[in-house]
């Protein structure tokens, strides 16, 4: 299963989210969450504080800003990875909500 960054529409295997250097499956989560394809990459602040700090996505999207706002929506609602909406999920309901009315 694809999870996909909020800020550029990139997909990631979620199976990623279990090989997260010093995260648990939940804070990779977390972190995806907010910081997209950022979440994945280590900046370290400086040479003599070894604390991680984590950039925002700055990759260019992919994905039209609506569809990434739904994207974002999506993960809003669900600390659940399998539970977030790919675009092609979020493409069949904007056409069923088109169909309805
Ligand atoms: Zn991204």
């Amino acid at each position: 299963m694809d999870i996909h960054c909020r800020h550029c529409g990139e997909p990631w295997d979620h199976d990623e989210l279990h090989d997260m250097e010093g995260h648990t499956y939940k804070q990779a989560a977390v972190a995806f969450r907010s910081y997209g394809c950022g979440a994945f990459v280590r900046f370290l602040n400086s040479v003599n504080s070894p604390s991680v700090v984590k950039e925002t996505c700055q990759y260019s999207p992919i994905y039209p800003p609506e569809m990434l706002e739904l994207i974002g929506q999506s993960q809003d609602m669900s600390p659940y990875p399998d539970e977030w909406s790919s675009p092609d999920e979020i493409e069949i309901m904007l056409q069923a909500a088109e169909e309805m009315f």
